[in-house]
């Protein structure tokens, strides 16, 4: 089966890539080159839907599958930040680094060195040109410092429940088994089976 990841983030498709090792995967980016989706919906689910249908729509064929994944950390602490605006709590073009730095000065603000939060995706598939979607969870808490090299985005600060250490310390192998991706991506792929 051939999967369009309608993303451009790097850290999510060697996620996708790892996660579907039986089938071949591929960025939108690779069909029809450069193009953006702006995510101007409220919710995960209204920006992943958007993002899977633009690009399904610019690929043109009906029988592509196209999946998209809107995904972030909350932190009900502080307001439920950053959110859907996990990839540009910093500005528009942050990037990891800049959007952590934010993180951990709004964690100082509030004098919180370790506070819950949770990190949701949304998966959208495109197929035949009918939506669907399905959420996956990934709960623990964040920390105001960065510990480890592994994984992407805000792993370096994020300890999940049951663990003493961060994504960033753990690594893929660890995420993998539990992370929100993981899970919604397991629901996508029953909705798969029962669509295909
Ligand atoms: P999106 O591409 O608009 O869905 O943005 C997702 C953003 O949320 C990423 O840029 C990361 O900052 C954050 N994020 C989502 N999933 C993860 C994850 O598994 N680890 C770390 N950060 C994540």
């Amino acid at each position: 089966m051939r999967i369009i990841l309608a993303t451009g983030n790097k850290g999510k498709i060697e996620e996708f890539k790892k996660l579907l090792p039986n089938e071949e995967v591929i960025t939108f980016k690779e069909i029809i080159g450069d193009y953006e989706v702006v995510e101007d919906k409220d919710t995960f689910q209204g920006n992943a839907l958007k993002k899977a249908q633009e690009i399904y729509e610019k690929i043109g064929d009906e029988e592509a599958i196209v999946i998209s994944d809107d995904s972030g950390i909350t932190v009900p602490d502080i307001n439920n930040e950053p959110g859907i605006y996990s990839a540009r709590y910093a500005g528009v073009n942050a990037n990891d680094k800049e959007n952590n730095a934010k993180l951990i000065s709004k964690l100082n603000e509030k004098n919180l060195e370790k506070t819950p939060a949770y990190y949701t995706a949304c998966i959208a598939i495109i197929y035949k040109g009918y939506p669907y979607t399905v959420h996956g969870w990934m709960h623990g808490e964040v920390i105001n410092k960065e510990l480890g090299s592994g994984g992407f985005g805000y792993d370096p600060m994020f300890i999940p429940t049951g663990f003493d250490k961060t994504l960033g310390e753990l690594g893929y192998e660890a995420k993998k088994d539990f992370s929100h991706r993981t899970k919604a991506l397991n629901l996508a792929k029953k909705v798969l089976d029962v669509i295909l």
